[in-house]
């Protein structure tokens, strides 16, 4: 079986919509053809400052919105980060093999620290997307299930993987971005050309999981589209419609084709009260499920525990032929 590798960042209060058509839902999927390991990324939440109380409860949070996602356990690891001390390991690892000017060019730090201001920023979220790499190479993945706008990171672990296989021997496989073209970027409602993201530029623009399913369907019968009136799938010139179409095909089921065929001559209204329709009808089960894993903070705990084993079996190996490769003197 191949192996697939993906994180997600304990964000406070719920993943957004785009977390979940883009990432999640593929986590869901690869765990019946792959040999899976997903994470909650604690490591990464604190490139940016964390209550540590509220990064607590959120790792939690974001464990039980991944099981009521619908991993199983039984079927894939599911760990966190922090609890496998070799992430860090291998993240220095890694450091020590990256260009500077080769991690400034990665994309997500420019757009995050261009937010955050300069002086704000720290050091750990310019080398975030290094640690990234060494999140995937330790479990020699194969696949690994993220959004478009982890395109260029994937690349930079297929960059460094071989680096490091070129200088020391074959070591680590190189990874595959495995991005579902249709559901790779998922835009703001408020403002469809930007990607939908918990640093949005206003509240009504995300779509929240856990939110209650009346602002949900509020947030969605408020999108913005455009002035036209044709129900028509062209992200180029109508991305608000094209992004609520894209939304209700995934969720639905209906391909985006046969769907413009029924919307034929109906308005936009139309498209949005079903679409909310629909997105009331995931989240409600979804926020009961969430909620039922964090009522049992015992069993979820054990959940991760178990989970934090495997994958550090199999961390610890990649890492101590890493070490050996390199020549660092054993131990013993
Ligand atoms: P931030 O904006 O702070 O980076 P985020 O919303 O991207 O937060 P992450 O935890 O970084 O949250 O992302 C988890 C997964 O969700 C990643 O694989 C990412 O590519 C994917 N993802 C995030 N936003 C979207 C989106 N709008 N459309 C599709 N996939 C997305
Ligand atoms: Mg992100």
């Amino acid at each position: 079986r191949p192996r697939a590798l993906s994180g997600i960042q304990p964000t406070a209060g719920s993943f957004h919509l785009g977390n979940y058509l883009g990432a999640v839902r593929q986590y869901v999927a690869l765990q019946e053809s792959h040999d899976a390991f997903y994470m909650v990324v604690d490591l990464h939440a604190i490139t940016v400052p964390q209550d540590p109380a509220e990064l607590r409860a959120n790792t939690r949070l974001a464990a039980a919105q991944l099981l009521a996602a619908g991993l199983d356990p039984d079927r894939c690891t599911l760990f966190i980060q922090s609890h496998v001390p070799e992430h860090a390991q291998l993240g220095w690892v890694m450091n020590c093999l990256t260009g500077f000017g080769e991690a400034s060019r990665m994309t997500q730090f420019k757009d995050k620290s261009a937010k955050q201001g300069a002086d704000r920023a720290t050091v750990g979220l310019f080398t975030y997307p290094i640690l990234q790499v060494a999140d995937i190479l330790l479990y020699q993945a194969n696949e690994v299930p993220v959004g478009e706008d982890q395109r260029q990171h994937i690349e930079l672990t297929r960059d460094l993987a071989e680096r490091f296989n070129g200088r020391f021997g074959d070591t680590f496989t190189v990874p595959k971005p495995y991005i579902v073209k249709e559901t790779g970027k998922i835009y703001d409602l408020q403002d469809p050309t930007i990607k939908m993201s918990k640093s949005a530029s206003t509240p009504k623009g995300l779509i929240n999981l856990l939110d209650e399913p009346k602002v949900t369907a509020k947030k969605v019968k408020s999108a913005v589209t455009d002035t036209d009136t044709v129900i028509r799938f062209d992200p180029e010139n109508k991305a608000g419609v094209s992004n609520l179409l894209t939304i209700l095909s995934t969720l639905s089921g209906t391909s985006i084709a046969d769907l413009e065929k029924s919307y034929e001559g109906k308005m936009y209204g139309a498209l949005k009260t079903d679409l909310a329709e629909v997105m009331v009808d995931f989240v409600t089960p979804f926020r009961a499920r969430t909620q039922e894993y964090l009522d049992d903070p015992e069993t979820l705990d054990s959940i991760l525990a178990k989970g934090a084993e495997k994958a550090r079996a199999v961390a610890a190996e990649t890492l101590a032929q890493t070490y050996d490769r390199m020549g660092f003197l054993p131990a013993k």
